[in-house]
Parts: structure tokens; C-alpha cells; sequence
């Protein structure tokens, strides 16, 4: 029965390790985060990545389409 034993200590041993293994590389994996500064429409309130945001002043928008819609607003 001795081998048994061994066996079953010897499976324990290994799923233990694997579920250290399994939480630390969990713990360890970076997770990639933006650190891209959101940006509101002017014009209908939707947040977009600085990159494709289109600045006009002190303002930004989502689309050309909203950048005319909101100058047209403005009046000037
Ligand atoms: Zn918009």
C-alpha cells in the first residue's frame, strides 16, 4: 500500500503546484492598460481616445460631421 500512498502524495504535491502556479502567473500577468486620456464630444457627449478625437480650440469630437454640427451651432 506503500506505493499507493506515494502516488497519491505525489498527485497532491503536483496539483498543488499547479494551482500556485495557476494563481501567481495570474497574479504576475500585467494587465495592459491604457493610459490614453479620454475625451468627450462637444457635440453629442461620447467619450474617444485622444488619438481619434478631432480638436477644434478648447473642445474636442468624435467625427467631422459632429465638428461641423457644433460650429454651426456656435454660429461663428
Ligand atoms: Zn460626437
Amino acid at each position: 500500500m506503500g506505493l499507493i500512498r506515494l502516488i497519491i502524495l505525489a498527485l497532491l504535491v503536483y496539483l498543488v503546484w499547479r494551482l500556485i502556479k495557476t494563481v501567481t502567473s495570474r497574479g504576475s500577468k500585467s494587465v495592459p492598460q491604457s493610459t490614453e486620456r479620454m475625451l468627450r464630444c462637444a457635440h453629442c457627449g461620447v467619450y474617444v481616445p485622444e488619438h481619434l478625437a478631432l480638436p477644434h480650440k478648447t473642445h474636442h469630437f468624435c467625427s467631422h460631421e459632429h465638428r461641423q454640427a457644433w460650429l454651426e451651432q456656435q454660429g461663428d
